[in-house]
C-alpha cells in the first residue's frame, strides 16, 4: 500500500484535538495539527501515544464464545452472531423485550453510537440502554436541559482566552484538559483564576484563588454568594427579566439561607464569600467552569444549576469570555448524549413524545410503533434490575464497568443473576470482559471512521488509518451483522457506511437546536477544520455568524424553553448520603490522578511510555497530619476500609489532601471497591467524590489486597495475562 496521512481526532478525552496520522513504508506515526482551532498543533501525552494501544499483544483478533468448561474459545463471526441472538431472543421470549439491555459508551463515533441505538431499540425491540455517560455527564445534561430547554452547553474555547475571570469549579483542567488550559494560558487579559476545589491541584497551584472548601459543600458556597449578588444589587435586572424565570423564587430562597451557616458548612469565611461575588461583579467578562468534582455528586444537577443561575442574573452568558461551562470528559461525550438513541430519541428528541416519533420514524422510514414510546431504565436502574433478576441478558460495548462502576460490589452480584453477558471492547482481557460469555472484537478510532463532537460543539471528523489486527471489526460492521442475524438487518439498509448514517442523523436533526443539516458531508468536516453544532441549512443566510471557527450560543438571550427565557433552579440543600463517623472518620475523593492516564487504564495501561512514568499500583494520597496520628509511612502502604470493602495500596503522604480527608485516582482497581452509590435525583449520575472510609498502618510485608468477585464462570478470557 502506498505511504498516506490522514486527519482524524484523538479518542481519549473530549478537548478533541486533531492529529494527523501518517502511515509510511507500513509504519504509522503521529503528530498534532497545527491548523485546527482546537488543538493548534498541541496535544497532550494520551493523544501522542494514541496507537500503541492499538498495537498491544492483548487485542482481541477473533471472536470467542465461553464453552462448557467457561474457557472462551474462538470462533467465527457467523457462529459469534448466532450465537448472540440465540441467547439474547431465548432471554425475550422467555422474559420480554425488558429483560435485555445493552450499556454503550462516549468513546465510539456518533454514527456508530446511533447504529447501535437503533438496531437495538428500533430493530431488536429492546426498550433498556443507556451509556457511559451518565457516569460523567448526565447531570451537565440534565443541567442544561432544565434551564435551558436543551443540552446546549453555551462556550467556545475561545472564551478562556477572553475573559477575565475564570472560575473553575471541582475541575483539574492542568492535566485533565490540558490542551484548554493552554488557552487560559494565551488569555492577554491578565485574568484572575479562581479555583474551587477541596484538594490542592496541579490548577490549584496556576491559580490566584484557592478557594479550599470541604467535600461536597460546594452548593452551601454557591448559594452563599448568589445571596450576595442579589443582596448588593450586583445583577442585571433588564436580562433577568427578559431572559429569565423565577427570579423571585430564586431570591426569596437565598435570602432565606443563613451565610454562616453556609460559611462553616464549606469552610469558607462570609468574607471570602463576598469578595468572590465582588470579583464576578467587577468582571467584564466571568466564565464558570465544571466538570465531575460537579456532576458527579449527590446533589449535582442543582450544583451545575446553581453556576447557571449565576452566570444568567449578572448576564455573564451569551458574551465573549463568559458562560457557565460544563467541560465534558469522553471524546464523543456530546454525541452520546444528542445522537446515541438512548436517554433521548436520535437528535435529542423525546421517546414519550408522540410527534417526535412520528418525525423521527418518518425520516428512517420506519413503522412509527418500531420506536419505543417509553423511556430506558437508566444506568444504575438497570444494574439494579439485573440485580434483582428482571434483565437477563446484557451487551456492554467500550466501557468496562467492572472497574469504573461505583461500589463495584453490587455490580459484580448483579452479573451472577444473567443469563448471558456480551462485551464488545478492542481487548478480551478488560475487568468486564473476562466475565464474558460472548466476546466480540472491536477496532480502535485510527481503525475506522465517523465523526466525535467535543466539548464545544464542534464535530471533528474520525478517519480509518490502520487496519483492526486479526479478524477484529469496526463497531459499525459488528452492529450491522448483528441486524442481519437477528433478522432486522432490511430496516437499515440505507444505514450502509458511517457517511450514509451521518446524512441521516443531518436530517432528523433539522430544526432541532443541534441541526446540522447544513454540513455538506464529512469533506466540509475536514475543510473547516471542524464543525460546531448548531449549522443548519440556511447557514448561508447567516454567513457572518455560521463562518466563524468559533460561535457560542444564546448571544440574543434566547433560550429553547417554550418561554424562551431560561429557567432559574433551586431546592434546598440535601444531607451528604453517608456522614463520616466514628468508624468511618475520614472523607475519601477520587477522581483523575494524571495527564498520562484516562480511565480505567484500558488503553493508557497498554504504553510503555506510559507504563514507565505513572504508578503501577493504586495509591491514596493522605495528609501528613493523619498519616503521623496513624503511623503511615510515605511510599509505605495503608489499609482503606468503607462499609463496601478493605483494599491495601501505596500511601502517599503529602498535603495535597486536607486532614480527615484521602484522595484516591480513578485509574487504578481498588478504587472503586470503596465508593458510596448515591445518586443525582435529577440525573442519576453516581456521587463518586465523597464515601467515608478508614484507615491504618499495614506491615511492611503486607501485600497489595482487593476484594475479588464472586462469579462461578470467572476463567479468564483467552489471551488473559
Ligand atoms: Fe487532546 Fe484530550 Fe486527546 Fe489529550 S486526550 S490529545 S487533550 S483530545
Amino acid at each position: 500500500m502506498s505511504d498516506f496521512t490522514v486527519r482524524t481526532t484523538c479518542s481519549y478525552c473530549s478537548v478533541g484535538c486533531n492529529l494527523d496520522i501518517s502511515v509510511k513504508d507500513g509504519k504509522a506515526s503521529l503528530k498534532p495539527n497545527k491548523e485546527y482551532p482546537v488543538n493548534q498543533g498541541f496535544c497532550c501525552p494520551k493523544g501522542f501515544h494514541l496507537l500503541p494501544p492499538m498495537q498491544s499483544d492483548q487485542r482481541g483478533t477473533d471472536p470467542l464464545i465461553r464453552d462448557a468448561q467457561g474457557i472462551m474459545q474462538p470462533v467465527s463471526w457467523q457462529q459469534a452472531n448466532q450465537e448472540f441472538v440465540r441467547r439474547f431472543k431465548a432471554v425475550m421470549e422467555k422474559h420480554g423485550p425488558e429483560s435485555v439491555a445493552f450499556l454503550s459508551t462516549g468513546q465510539i463515533p456518533m454514527e456508530e453510537m446511533a447504529l447501535l441505538g437503533s438496531v437495538t431499540k428500533f430493530g431488536m425491540g429492546w426498550i433498556h440502554g443507556d451509556g457511559n455517560t451518565r457516569q460523567c455527564m448526565a447531570t451537565a445534561a440534565v443541567a442544561y436541559k432544565q434551564a435551558f430547554g436543551f443540552d446546549a452547553p453555551p462556550f467556545t474555547y475561545e472564551d478562556f482566552e477572553e475573559s477575565d475571570l475564570l472560575v473553575f469549579v471541582g475541575s483539574n483542567p492542568v492535566i485533565n484538559h490540558p490542551i484548554m488550559w493552554n488557552r487560559v494560558k494565551k488569555n492577554e487579559k491578565n485574568p484572575t483564576i479562581v479555583v474551587i476545589d477541596p484538594r490542592k491541584t496541579e490548577t490549584t497551584q496556576e491559580a490566584d484563588i484557592h478557594l479550599q472548601i470541604t467535600p461536597k459543600s460546594d452548593l452551601h458556597l454557591l448559594y452563599g454568594v448568589t445571596r450576595i449578588l442579589i443582596e448588593q444589587d450586583w445583577i442585571d435586572h433588564d436580562y433577568i427579566r427578559e431572559s429569565t424565570e423565577d427570579f423571585q423564587g430564586l431570591k426569596d430562597f437565598v435570602m432565606a439561607m443563613d451565610l454562616d451557616e453556609a460559611s462553616r458548612h464549606c469552610g469558607i469565611s462570609t468574607e471570602t464569600m463576598f469578595d468572590l461575588a465582588r470579583r464576578i461583579h467587577e468582571a467584564t467578562a466571568a466564565s464558570f467552569w465544571w466538570t465531575m468534582g460537579v456532576n458527579q455528586s449527590h446533589q449535582a444537577t442543582r450544583t451545575a444549576q446553581a453556576l447557571i443561575n449565576i452566570a444568567l442574573i449578572t448576564h455573564n452568558i451569551g458574551r465573549p469570555g463568559t458562560g457557565a461551562n460544563s467541560i465534558t470528559g469522553q471524546a464523543n461525550a456530546m454525541g452520546s448524549r444528542l445522537y446515541s438513541n438512548t436517554t433521548s430519541l436520535l437528535g435529542g428528541y423525546a421517546f414519550t413524545n408522540p410527534e417526535h416519533r412520528e418525525h423521527v420514524a418518518s425520516q428512517l422510514s420506519i413503522p412509527v410503533d418500531r420506536i419505543p414510546d417509553k423511556n430506558s431504565l437508566p444506568y444504575h436502574k438497570i444494574l439494579e434490575a439485573v440485580r434483582n433478576g428482571s434483565i437477563k441478558g446484557l451487551w456492554i460495548i467500550a466501557t468496562n464497568p467492572g472497574h469504573s462502576w461505583i461500589n463495584k460490589t453490587e455490580f459484580f452480584q448483579a452479573l451472577e443473576n444473567l443469563d448471558v453477558l456480551a462485551v464488545q471492547d478492542l481487548y478480551p482481557t478488560t475487568e468486564t470482559a473476562r466475565y464474558a460469555d460472548i466476546y466480540l472484537p472491536a477496532a480502535g478510532s485510527p481503525e475506522k471512521s465517523g465523526t466525535f463532537i467535543n466539548s464545544e460543539r464542534r464535530i471533528g471528523i474520525v478517519q480509518k488509518a490502520l487496519d483492526p489486527p486479526g479478524n477484529a471489526k469496526s463497531d459499525f460492521e459488528i452492529f450491522k451483522g448483528l441486524a442481519q442475524a437477528w433478522g432486522c438487518g432490511d430496516l437499515f439498509t440505507g444505514w450502509t457506511n458511517p457517511e450514509a448514517v451521518f446524512r441521516i442523523l443531518q436530517r432528523i436533526s433539522k430544526g432541532q437546536p443541534c441541526d446540522i443539516s447544513g454540513i455538506e458531508g464529512y469533506q466540509m468536516i475536514i475543510d473547516r477544520r471542524g464543525v460546531q453544532w448548531p449549522y443548519p441549512q440556511d447557514a448561508d443566510a447567516n454567513q457572518e455568524f455560521y463562518s466563524r471557527d468559533h460561535r457560542r450560543l444564546f448571544e440574543d438571550g434566547r433560550y429553547f424553553t417554550p418561554s424562551g427565557k431560561a429557567q432559574l433552579l433551586y431546592d434546598p440543600i440535601a444531607e451528604l448520603p453517608e456522614v463520616p463517623d466514628e468508624q468511618y472518620p475520614v472523607i475519601l475523593i477520587t477522581g483523575r490522578g494524571t495527564m498520562m492516564q484516562f480511565h480505567t487504564q484500558t488503553r493508557t495501561g497498554k504504553v510503555p511510555f506510559i507504563q514507565k512514568k505513572t504508578r503501577s499500583h493504586a495509591y491514596a494520597q493522605i495528609n501528613p497530619q493523619d498519616a503521623q496520628d496513624l503511623g503511615i509511612e510515605h511510599e509505605g502502604k495503608v489499609r482503606v476500609t468503607s462499609r463496601r470493602g478493605t483494599v491495601v495500596v501505596d500511601a502517599l503522604v503529602e498535603d495535597a489532601v486536607a486532614p480527615g480527608q484521602i484522595f484516591m485516582p480513578m485509574h487504578y482497581p481498588p478504587t472503586n471497591w470503596l465508593t458510596y452509590p448515591s445518586f443525582d435525583p435529577h440525573s442519576f449520575e453516581p456521587s463518586y467524590k465523597f464515601a467515608a472510609v478508614r484507615l491504618s498502618a499495614v506491615g511492611p510485608q503486607e501485600d497489595y489486597q482487593e476484594p475479588q468477585p464472586s462469579l462461578q464462570a470467572a476463567a479468564p478470557a483467552q489471551g488473559a495475562p
